[in-house]
C-alpha cells in the first residue's frame, strides 16, 4: 500500500512565501493498493498534488463534506471517480447543491453513491469507519491491506478533547497497531484552550493519541491557515522529540509519501 498526501492544511486553501514547504492545500489524501486500486479520502484543494496519479475508476471516501473538504472537487474532472461515499448518507444531494449555479456552473458528474453501514471493499483494500467528534459529525477512516498486513488511519478533522473517554477508548482500538496514522494537530495547547467546540485537536493530544494506538509513523494535519514554515519546522521537531515517527509531512518532498510495509 502506498500513501500520498496531496494537502495538509485546514479550513481554507492559503499561499505565501511563508506557506511553501508544508503547502497551503486543504486535506486530500490518495492511499494505492498492491493491486492498483485506488481510494482518494477527501477532496480538498490538496487534490492538485495528486490527481495526476488517480486513474478513472478510483473510490472518493469522505470523511464528512465541510467545504475544506470538497473544494478540490473541480480538478477531478478528467478523472473523475467511479464512486464517491459517504457513509453518512445523502452525498449526492449535499453535492449538487454546490455543483449548481449560481455557485458552480458544472453539473455535478456521473457516478454511484453507495452508503455502505460497515466496511467496504475496493480491490484488496478494506475501509472501515468510526465516528468521531466534530461540529455536523466526521468520520475517523482506517484502510487495511490484507495481503501485506498494512494500515492506515485519517483522523483529519477530530476534537479529542471534546471526546468522552468510552469514544476515546473505541478510537483507540479502532487505530490500533497502524502502520501511519494522520491526525488533527489545527492547534497548538494554548490555542485550544480557546477554541474548545471548535472541532479540532491539537499536536500534543495527536501524539498522546499515537501512543495509545501504538502506531509506528504519524503525520500531524489540518495545520491552521495562518501556521508558517517556520512555526510548522518548529511543530514538527517538537512532536518528533515526544513520538518518533512523528511529523508534519512536508507536501514538496517524499515524506508526504508512505509506502506500507516499510
Ligand atoms: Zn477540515
Ligand atoms: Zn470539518
Amino acid at each position: 500500500m502506498k500513501v500520498y498526501l496531496g494537502g495538509a492544511r485546514g479550513s481554507v486553501p492559503v499561499s505565501g512565501a511563508d506557506k511553501i514547504k508544508y503547502g497551503g492545500e486543504t486535506f486530500a489524501l490518495l492511499v494505492e493498493g498492491g493491486a492498483g486500486e485506488q481510494i482518494l479520502v477527501d477532496a480538498g484543494s490538496g487534490i492538485q498534488r495528486v490527481v495526476d496519479r488517480v486513474r478513472p475508476g478510483a473510490t472518493l471516501f469522505f470523511t464528512h463534506t465541510h467545504l475544506d473538504h470538497l473544494i478540490g472537487l473541480p480538478l477531478l474532472g478528467g478523472v473523475w471517480p467511479r464512486q464517491l461515499v459517504s457513509p453518512r448518507g445523502g452525498l449526492s444531494a449535499i453535492l449538487s447543491r454546490v455543483f449548481s449555479p449560481p455557485v458552480w456552473p458544472v453539473e455535478l458528474p456521473a457516478g454511484d453513491y453507495p452508503e455502505p453501514r460497515t466496511s467496504l471493499t475496493v480491490g484488496g483494500l478494506r475501509l472501515r469507519w468510526q465516528e468521531v467528534a466534530h461540529p455536523d459529525g466526521c468520520l475517523a477512516v482506517r484502510v487495511d491491506e490484507a495481503a501485506t498486513g498494512a494500515a492506515v488511519v485519517v483522523a483529519t478533522d477530530i476534537e479529542w478533547g471534546a471526546m468522552t473517554p468510552d469514544a476515546q477508548d473505541a478510537f483507540v482500538a479502532f487505530a490500533h497497531q497502524a502502520d501511519l496514522l494522520l491526525f488533527d494537530a489545527h492547534y497548538t495547547p494554548e490555542e485550544y484552550a480557546q477554541y474548545h467546540g471548535w472541532g479540532h485537536s491539537t499536536w500534543t493530544d495527536a501524539v498522546a493519541v499515537a501512543r495509545r494506538c501504538s502506531v509506528k509513523k504519524l503525520w500531524l494535519v489540518h495545520h491552521a491557515p495562518e501556521r508558517t514554515d517556520a512555526q510548522l519546522d518548529q511543530l514538527s521537531a517538537l512532536a518528533a522529540a515526544e513520538f518518533p515517527g512523528a511529523i508534519c509531512p512536508t507536501v514538496q518532498t517524499a515524506d508526504a509519501v508512505f509506502n506500507m510495509p516499510e
